[in-house]
């Protein structure tokens, strides 16, 4: 396996990738006005309508948006 390459930063804003202040718990991402989420087990960054955090994989409850 080589793709290892895939870790994002969990402070990194979830659609474009640029690090946001994820300890000032900012609502939404400074650069691309987006809403953000936030893992409650690891805090980090979740884009939205995903089903599973992308660093720890705990299941994202209560944004079940279609
Ligand atoms: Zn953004
Ligand atoms: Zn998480």
């Amino acid at each position: 396996m080589t793709h290892s390459n895939s870790a994002k930063n969990p402070t990194a804003c979830p659609y474009c990738d640029i690090a946001t202040e994820a300890e000032a718990r900012m609502p939404f991402c400074k650069a691309c006005k987006l809403s953000l989420f936030y893992c409650p087990a690891c805090g980090g960054l979740v884009g939205r309508g995903e089903a599973f955090c992308p660093h720890c994989q705990a299941e994202m409850t209560g944004q079940k948006e279609k």
